[in-house]
């Protein structure tokens, strides 16, 4: 729809879309909004929508996630975090780093400083941990949020964490700046659709099975909702060598870059559950194009209550900083030459 368009204006689209087993859906997006209808019998005679007024234009797609889609939608856009922290569209590859679960306000503020020094731009920590054992640590919850914010203010870095539920992500947005869909919930309509209205940016992992087509429907659900702001994670996927914890997938950077215009970041940590491994993919995740990577760094991983053999010390951090900074010299060296074609 233009700018300026009435809800009369959408009313008479509705009604003139209506019928026939079609359906449709009003997306009143933070810049745009849309009418998105699919109709099962493809008796759809979009030219005739074209001249009514409201309508900025109209486009036909047989895609299954066309608000994601790059197809529609053209070139990557950047997600905005918060002030002066950008996602995306070339920018510098956006570091998030930080500890699996926030155990206590030391570990927390000591992990923050550290990785805000080598370089990190958003913390990361679990205060709901969705973990397999029943019985095992399930995250501070209320007094981790707190702690977050606390570490927020001390170090000047926004913060991202997981909510694994509608209630979660209500009371949890207003003190976070990104929410985290973990693994486990990529197919949580219920999760999808509140943080779709809520509106913060989300960060949307892969499922551990999922298809590509599946996590990108994952994120229609998100986007229909009227919250343009996501971010893709690729954290690696169920395979049948027991070596590492997952397979990371990093065909899916330059994959799912060439279908969406959404930014595509990088978890080393759960992709491979070995710290060894964590520096390597890392860089390899970069040079494949990724926007971003969010790291799991403990101030002392063999304390870690929670995933301590996949998370790095700060000096491991540090020396994953500076690798890092010398294959982005790199890539933008050999961009300047024109002989990689990495889809941006
Ligand atoms: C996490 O990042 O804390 C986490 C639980 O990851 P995943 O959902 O990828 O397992
Ligand atoms: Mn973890």
């Amino acid at each position: 729809m233009t700018e300026n368009s009435t809800r009369m204006d959408m009313e008479r689209i509705c009604e003139s879309i209506t019928g026939g087993g079609r359906s449709f859906k009003v997306v009143r997006g933070q810049k745009t909004s849309y009418i998105v209808a699919s109709d099962s019998k493809e008796t759809f005679d979009s030219s005739s929508l074209s001249s009514l007024p409201g309508v900025s234009m109209v486009k036909n797609t047989s895609c299954c996630y066309p608000l994601a889609s790059r197809e529609i939608f053209g070139p990557s856009r950047p997600v905005d975090i918060s002030a002066g922290v950008r996602l995306g569209c070339g920018e510098a590859p956006l570091i998030m780093a930080g500890p699996c679960a926030v155990e206590s306000r030391e570990q927390l503020l000591k992990t923050a400083r550290g990785v805000k020094k080598a370089g990190a731009r958003i913390l990361r920590g679990g205060a709901f941990k969705p973990r397999s054992h029943p019985y095992a640590f399930q995250g501070l919850g209320s007094e981790g949020i707190a702690m977050l914010k606390e570490a927020k203010k001390a170090s000047g870095l926004p913060v991202i964490t997981e909510v694994m539920s509608s209630e979660e992500a209500e009371w949890v947005a207003p003190h976070i700046d990104i929410l985290q869909v973990g693994t486990r919930n990529m197919q949580n309509y219920c999760l999808l659709r509140t943080l779709g209205r809520i509106g913060k940016p989300v960060l949307l992992k892969r499922g551990m099975a999922a298809t590509v087509e599946e996590w990108l429907q994952a994120a229609e659900y998100i986007l229909a909702g009227g919250n343009e702001r996501v971010i893709l994670c690729e954290r690696g996927i169920r395979s049948f060598d027991r070596n590492t914890r997952n397979t990371l997938d990093l065909s899916v950077i330059p994959l799912v870059k060439s279908m969406t215009h959404l930014p595509v970041v990088v978890d080393p940590s759960h992709a491979t559950g070995r710290r060894d491994l964590v520096l390597p993919m890392s860089l390899a995740a970069l040079a494949a194009g990724a926007d971003g990577l969010l790291v799991e760094v403990h101030c002392s991983p063999e304390a870690a209550l929670c995933d301590g053999p996949q998370s790095l010390d700060l000096d491991e951090f540090g020396r994953l900083m500076s690798a890092a900074g010398r294959i982005m010299q790199a890539l933008r060296e050999d961009e300047a030459q024109c002989t990689l074609p990495l889809a941006r």
